[in-house]
């Protein structure tokens, strides 16, 4: 029986069982496909990620460093308003190179990794979980913990003491054990072009209701243009629409989820959900890169697979660490929803040089910054 068995090797699930891992639990680590694919993420970050890698990574995966935003009431075309800072603000990375990394760093530490597992099911009992999964032909069939095997499409079951739900913003983990669902469900898309302009800042249009879309540049690796809008708008149409406004062809368009607000509660009987799975996102912009990985160390940290009630103390720490600054970022999006006029004056009013710390929504509220903005006011 394993310690741990956690389904999804995403940022957040690599993360978890690679700690675990070095802590001397047996981690078993099933992703459904391969390791990064399909890609639905920017992997537009904080410094803060590089302490979540292994050495090396931001020669690896760097493709360009960012300083700033022009942020735009309007469209292509509309005037922005030059939010920077006189260094780098941010990275712009190849996301699925960091979950390649972060796999095998996992695997390094003795995480028994296994692709073309897509988990169906999971049942929770007194003594620990029973986790049912298809896998695929092409990953060499199952082999499951009785010791079956096959080179056929198979199920298999898998027993663990606990199971880590690191599945994503559509979990299977979350079903499977009756664990609420975030309070909404964003559409992401996102799309390349070819432009390789040299730029250090990226627009964000407030044209996408209730959210933004924007445009990054990725260096050598092309533009990004993107957009995010809540379930019953017709996202597609928006995404369309915004690269005709800018009046460039696009590649293949690439669709993901963005939970926003976390449930009340993200642990089980015998499981737990981290990053995605728990809508641990920054709600203003969308990104869980570094949350969820920030939670999967407190998970790894606080939970002890043979004593349920430690389960507890995994929620406490990371709502302590992480629920101010999601509170504050639900704030900072409501601008998002204000009349224009107000949004136009308050953007040329603030814009300027910043002091702020991406994934940290209460650096906007620092005493020094809110002296800042009331002395451009
Ligand atoms: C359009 C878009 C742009 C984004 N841009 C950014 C950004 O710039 N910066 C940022 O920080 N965040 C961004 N995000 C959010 C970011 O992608 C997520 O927060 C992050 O990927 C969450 O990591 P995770 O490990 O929790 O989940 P995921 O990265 O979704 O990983 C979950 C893994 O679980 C696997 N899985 C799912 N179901 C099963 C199953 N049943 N069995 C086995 N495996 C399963 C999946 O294949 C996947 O590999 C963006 C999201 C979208 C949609």
């Amino acid at each position: 029986m394993y310690d741990f068995v956690v389904v999804g090797a995403g940022p957040a699930g690599s993360r978890f069982a690679r700690r675990a891992a070095e802590t001397g639990r047996d981690v078993l680590l099933l992703e459904r496909g391969d390791v990064g694919e399909p890609l639905a993420c920017s992997g537009h970050v904080s410094a803060d990620l590089w302490a979540f890698t292994p050495p090396g990574a931001r020669e690896a995966l760097l493709e360009n460093e960012i300083r700033g935003a022009n942020f735009h009431v309007g469209g292509p075309g509309s005037k922005g308003e030059r939010f920077y800072r006189d260094r780098t603000i941010s990275y712009v990375i190849d996301r699925v190179g960091l979950d390649v990394l972060l796999a095998d760093a996992a695997r390094d530490a003795g995480v028994d990794l296994r692709e073309g597992h897509s988990v169906l099911a999971v049942e929770e009992d007194q003594e620990g979980v029973a986790v049912s999964v298809r896998t695929d032909a092409s990953d060499g069939g199952g082999t499951d913990d009785a010791g079956g095997s096959s080179t056929e499409p198979t199920t298999a079951t898998f027993h663990a003491r606990m199971v880590v739900g690191a599945d994503g913003p559509v979990s299977t983990v979350r079903r499977e054990c009756g664990l609420p669902e975030p309070g909404e469900k964003l559409q992401g898309l996102l799309a390349f072009s070819t432009e390789t302009e040299p730029a250090d800042f990226v627009d964000v249009h407030l044209t996408a209701p209730s959210f933004f879309a924007w445009r990054i540049p990725r260096g050598e690796a092309g533009t990004e243009y993107g957009l995010a809008a809540p379930p019953g708008e017709n996202a597609n149409e928006l995404f369309d629409r915004f690269t005709a406004d800018y009046g460039i062809e696009v590649g293949e368009v690439c669709a993901g989820m963005i939970p926003i607000d976390p449930p009340s509660r993200v642990t089980g009987h015998r499981s737990l959900l981290i990053g995605d799975a728990a809508a641990q996102t920054k709600p203003f912009t969308g990104g869980g890169i570094v949350y969820g990985m920030t939670a999967a160390d407190h998970a790894a940290r606080e939970v002890d697979p043979r004593d349920p009630d430690s389960l507890a103390a995994y929620e406490r720490a990371w709502r302590a660490d992480l629920s101010t600054e999601i509170r504050l970022g639900a704030w900072i999006r409501r601008a998002y929803s204000l009349p224009e006029p107000l949004q136009r004056a308050g953007l040329r009013a603030l814009s300027g040089e910043i002091d702020v710390h991406m994934d940290k929504p209460t650096s906007v509220f620092s005493t020094d910054q809110l002296r800042a903005f009331l002395s451009r006011s």
